[in-house]
């Protein structure tokens, strides 16, 4: 069981504080589109403020990769944070050395100023000392809030903690406490939903799910390198054959394991891809030459409904289709709305299901939404999170 250091746990008054949060929005013409990740971060930072610590904020914007680019700048992140916070934010135009250090020493108590994008700088990626220690040099504590890139050992989440005490922020903490729910003693049923592309960048978690989920069900691109493994054809749907073998292991293993595991047993066929395409519900064994499974079908929502209604816990990563593409987001909204109606303690995690859930304003009905997407696929799988595993132990 994680157990770290938050600010709750420490003194913080008159400290001068480097604070590592995900503040990499979208822009759309030089402005912040979506201010969520921003938002996320006032807990932390106003408790800081309210307590009394100089509060300076660091994070990465975009793919600048290791030098300034003019349109990655973080002005515009500092200038929605001021608006929310109603309060000024200092942005300064470098990312650490002197002229942070000077800006650094001069703050109020109360004060925010924001660093520049730290993927300006190419020691950050690459977790250089020097530079960590260099970021490192003006502050008594380091605050990582980042969860969504805890999974990385950048300088800003990890180099950082080798020279300064290192915490988590609220937002970390609370990150922490509800991925883990599902990890130690599960209100069980526990059912775990994953879908998705792709079984590659899921087969750990897959795995651990089967250890621990009492019910496993499958959707999404992923699903369809299942079916194939279990003997299906599936025309011309995306499936990953490199898979296909490990998939059927997958499935040996689950008749013996205590965990249920379930695949579609229809799919919404399409023979081309597009917005509003005609489509037929096919079970995997009709579907034909040209045909490609884009959705679960309603009898799989059905299915997967029953066993969501009864589950007290649930866990969900991964799309059920190419939600990207209505009416092929059904099987999604299908899924989320048994969810909305079940009395499960449900977490959801994955960059492109929450997406697809904002889009289908069906986000409300969630007890937890994860910022993470790499991140919170890591953490379930049990594996140790470099920017976590920095943070003291209480
Ligand atoms: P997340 O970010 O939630 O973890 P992934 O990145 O694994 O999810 O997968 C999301 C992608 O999977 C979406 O772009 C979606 O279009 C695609 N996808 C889902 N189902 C299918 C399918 N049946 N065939 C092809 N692609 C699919
Ligand atoms: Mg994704």
């Amino acid at each position: 069981m994680i157990s770290k250091k938050s600010i709750e746990d420490v003194e913080v008054e008159g400290k001068k504080i480097l604070m590592r949060s995900d503040f990499n929005v979208p822009l759309e013409s030089g402005r912040v589109r979506d201010d969520t990740r921003i938002k996320a971060a006032v807990p932390t930072i106003q408790s800081l403020i309210n307590r009394g610590a100089r509060v300076v904020l660091a994070s990465h914007l975009g793919r600048p990769g290791g030098e300034p680019k003019p349109e990655l700048k973080m002005n515009p992140v500092a200038d929605r944070l001021a608006l929310i916070l109603g309060r000024p934010v200092h942005k300064i135009d470098s990312v650490a050395g002197p002229e942070v250090n000077k800006k650094v020493v001069e703050m109020q108590e109360g004060e925010v100023l924001i660093l520049e994008n730290l993927r300006f700088e190419k020691g950050e990626e690459k977790n250089d000392p020097q530079f960590a220690r260099l970021l490192a040099e003006p502050f008594d504590l380091f605050v990582n809030d980042a969860f969504g890139t805890a999974h990385r050992a950048h300088a800003s989440t990890a180099g950082v903690a080798s020279f300064l005490p290192a915490v988590a922020g609220l937002l970390m903490k609370k990150e922490i406490e509800e991925l883990s729910r599902c990890l130690n003693d599960p209100a069980r049923p526990l059912t775990a939903i994953i879908g998705g592309a792709k079984v590659s960048g899921k087969i750990n978690v897959i795995r651990r799910f089967l250890d621990l989920a009492d019910n496993l069900l499958l959707g999404g691109g992923m699903a369809n390198t299942f079916l194939v493994a279990d003997g299906f054809t599936l025309g011309d749907s995306f499936y990953e054959e490199e898979m296909v073998e490990e998939a059927a292991d997958l499935l040996d293993e689950s008749e013996e394991s205590g965990c249920c595991l379930l695949l579609p047993v229809d799919l919404a066929v399409t023979k081309e891809l597009k917005t509003g395409s005609s489509f037929k519900n096919l079970s995997p064994e009709e579907v034909e030459e040209g045909g490609k499974a884009v959705d679960i079908g309603p009898e799989t929502v059905a299915l997967f409904g029953d066993i969501i209604a009864d589950a007290a816990m649930i866990v969900w990563n991964g799309p059920m289709g190419v939600f990207e593409v209505p009416p092929f987001d059904s099987g999604t909204a299908g899924v989320a709305a048994a969810i909305a109606g079940s009395e499960a303690y449900s977490v959801v995690g994955g960059g492109d299901l929450v997406a697809a859930l904002e889009g289908l304003g069906l986000t409300e009905k969630i007890n937890f939404i994860s910022t993470g997407g790499g991140a919170t696929l890591e953490f379930w799988e049990g594996k140790e999170l470099p920017g976590i595993a920095v943070l003291q132990d209480k």
